[in-house]
């Protein structure tokens, strides 16, 4: 518990900073045969509501997770700023006040959803954990170490520099293309998969 907490508290400072540090990513991205579709069970989103963070969607550099996200504001254990849980056939991504604004965080939870609806089934779990120089997929280590790779390669077309994040991924420039260049093979991948096992339908 406490070494757990104190790892969410690390990441939660480590985020501040980049939140101060690195701009969100600007330019083209590309378009999601299955687009990421943000909606909440018990509220009716006002389009003004809903568009910054689908403006946030169509900046990443990375393919947007291909699914349901039943998507709004508010509480998450351990004090995290933000949190995704899967449910069967889709996901459900909450944001806290500190997180809502904060692009990395957004971006890291839709790394999870994008895990859960593109890498699991594509079999790039493996692919990744080789491509860090590990044994296996171990949770939930791995999840937190893809969302963040994810997050960098949404909001970052290259890095310039080494970058340690929250949960202790050390991402180089060279493993950071290397990881944008997987999430975008196992997106290819997913949408040769036929069936598709979630994101064609709603819930
Ligand atoms: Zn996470």
């Amino acid at each position: 518990m406490l070494p757990y907490l104190r790892r969410v508290l690390r990441l939660s400072l480590v985020l501040v900073v980049l939140a101060v540090i690195l701009p969100a990513g600007a330019g083209a991205a590309p378009r999601a045969a299955e687009p990421t579709v943000l909606y909440h069970e018990t509220h009716v989103w006002q389009p003004q509501e809903q568009a910054p963070y689908y403006a946030a969607l169509a900046r990443f550099f990375v393919p947007a997770p291909p699914g349901y996200v039943d998507f709004s504001f508010g509480h998450c254990a351990m004090s995290a700023w933000g949190c995704m849980y899967w449910t069967q056939d889709h996901a459900t991504v909450r944001l806290t006040a500190k997180g809502r604004t904060d692009p990395f965080i957004f971006a890291h939870e839709m790394g999870h959803v994008f895990d859960m609806y593109v890498l699991a089934p594509t079999h790039f779990r493996a692919r990744f954990s080789a491509l860090l120089g590990e044994k296996e997929w171990v949770t939930p280590h791995s999840e937190e170490y893809f969302a963040d790779t994810y997050a960098f390669c949404a909001l970052h077309r290259h890095l310039s520099g080494t970058w340690t994040t929250g949960y202790g991924l050390k991402l180089t420039p060279r493993l950071h293309d290397q990881s944008c260049r997987l999430i975008q093979a196992a997106y290819t991948a997913w949408q040769a998969l036929e069936p598709r096992p979630y994101g064609q339908s709603g819930p």
